[in-house]
């Protein structure tokens, strides 16, 4: 750090003080992780300084042979990890893998037939007529995703995402009694919609997806089965979520970030079949420009990493201290969206504290416990507030909490939810953000987590 406080002290210190907050809060964020030092080394080098546009052994500039050794060993890592046929490591975050994903199945489905039908081999080669028919087929197809009050992410076709302003987008939820997702209300939106693209993943589900059934449904109206892994990539690799509940045999195209679960450096990655590797290939130049060759070699280092006996040993365990941590907080009398969770990720549902997702987070992070307020199915209190915290354990286990100590957090939350009342506005109205957190908790909370 001497040699940036040289040049600029104020971001010095402002990398300390956030090693400080790592370090100190009980970082409950289910898409958050620490990576190990070997990747986070791996991010600091000269491969910073190169431009590699292009594909591996096909660059647009000279000089590129390291980049090609990097991304070959990245790639060969992920197929081995996933038993996938192609690895694209370039996007550089979830939204650019989603976003080549999309691209790519409307360059196989859409594009090139059109391509075929003109004679052509090229877009550049395509008559004004056949160019202006062209765009309007890429720009009125239709997408599949499950909604967002039930877990879905922002990219799986919703308006404020350019994917909703791409692609024509209907939803489906989950079942109003469980919380569960409900296949046969899939299966009939899905004839009814007849979508291109059937999307499955999530951000905030904390159960499974039947992933051989969300084929089924694919094939039989003739869509393409994408599956946005970020989450829960980490329990792919690590075979925690094997046969149905893997998604790379089933799915045409998987998508996943690279720094959740998975435990590497902030970045994409796309996994398809054979069919589709040319498609996805054509990530540069379509939304991508230079790909960034020191997070691809963080990546491989990670991917490597994952593929070690330990790293299953850990995916057993997020998912165990997930289940302990809900167990401890239905014990304390709180309420899960689906009673439960088999993944990495609790979803407590706080109105049963009278309090919003969004004043039930602000008083953990007075305690120094760090989660994200997230909407329940149906929310009463919409996206802004919500009704929800959402919380993963895929970061405590990496610090090396076990379910017993899961269990103390659990209590760690009951205690400060339990102690924290809503406000009210300026006015004396009843408040959806502010918040009254008794006298003494944080300082007792926060002492009791540093024992951890
Ligand atoms: N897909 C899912 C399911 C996610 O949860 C997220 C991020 O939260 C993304 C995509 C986007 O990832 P990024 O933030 O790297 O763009």
């Amino acid at each position: 750090l001497d040699v940036v406080r040289g040049v600029e002290p104020r971001i010095a210190e402002a990398i300390g003080a956030e090693l400080a907050d790592q370090r100190e809060s009980l970082k409950l964020i289910a898409s958050e992780n620490y990576a190990s030092p070997a990747v986070l080394l791996t991010m600091g080098n000269w491969f910073s300084d190169k431009y590699a546009e292009g594909t591996i052994g096909r660059r647009f500039y000279a000089g590129c042979r390291n980049v090609d050794t990097v991304e070959s060993l990245g790639a060969e890592h992920a197929r081995e990890l996933f038993g996938a046929r192609h690895a694209y490591l370039q996007p550089h975050s979830g939204i650019d893998a989603n976003l080549v994903a999309f691209w790519a199945v409307l360059s196989q489905r859409v594009e090139s037939p059109a391509l075929e039908r003109a004679g052509v081999r090229q877009v550049g080669e395509l008559t004004e007529e056949d160019w202006a028919v062209l765009r309007r087929d890429l720009g009125g197809q239709r997408m599949l995703g499950m909604s967002l009050d039930a877990g879905g992410h922002l990219t799986h076709g919703f308006r404020p995402n350019i994917s909703g302003k791409m692609f024509e987008q209907r939803s489906y939820g989950t079942d109003p009694e469980t919380g569960l997702l409900d296949y046969d209300a899939v299966r009939a939106a899905a004839r009814e919609f007849r979508p291109l693209i059937l999307i499955a993943g999530y951000s905030a589900y904390p159960r499974k997806v039947n992933f051989r059934i969300m084929r089924e449904i694919a094939d039989e109206v003739g869509a393409t089965l994408m599956v946005d892994m970020a989450h829960f990539a980490g329990l792919v690799a690590g075979k925690v979520f094997t046969g149905d509940f893997d998604p790379v045999p089933h799915a045409q195209i998987v998508t996943t970030t690279t720094h959740k679960s998975l435990r590497g450096p902030r970045g994409g990655m796309v996994l398809c079949d054979d069919d589709l590797a040319p498609h996805v290939d054509r990530g540069c130049p379509m939304v991508l420009g230079g790909p960034l060759p020191h997070v691809m070699a963080a990546k491989a280092v990670a991917l490597a990493e994952a593929r070690q006996p330990a790293f299953a040993d850990y995916a057993q365990r997020v998912v165990d201290n997930a289940r302990a941590l809900g167990e401890g907080l239905m014990r304390r009398g709180a309420r899960l969206v689906t009673g439960g969770t088999d993944n990495h990720l609790v979803l407590l549902d706080v109105t049963g504290y009278g309090l919003t997702g969004r004043q039930a987070e602000a008083a953990l992070l007075d305690a120094g416990i760090v989660t994200n307020r997230n909407s329940v199915p149906r929310d009463p209190n919409g996206a802004w507030y919500t009704s929800g915290i959402r919380l993963g354990t895929p970061a405590l286990t990496t610090r090396g909490l076990d379910t017993a100590g899961m269990d103390q957090v659990a209590d760690l939350i009951h205690t400060v939810l339990d102690s924290t009342s809503p406000g009210t506005t300026r006015d004396g109205k009843p408040s959806k953000a502010n918040y009254v957190l008794a006298d003494g908790v944080a300082e007792r909370v926060a002492g009791r987590s540093a024992e951890l």
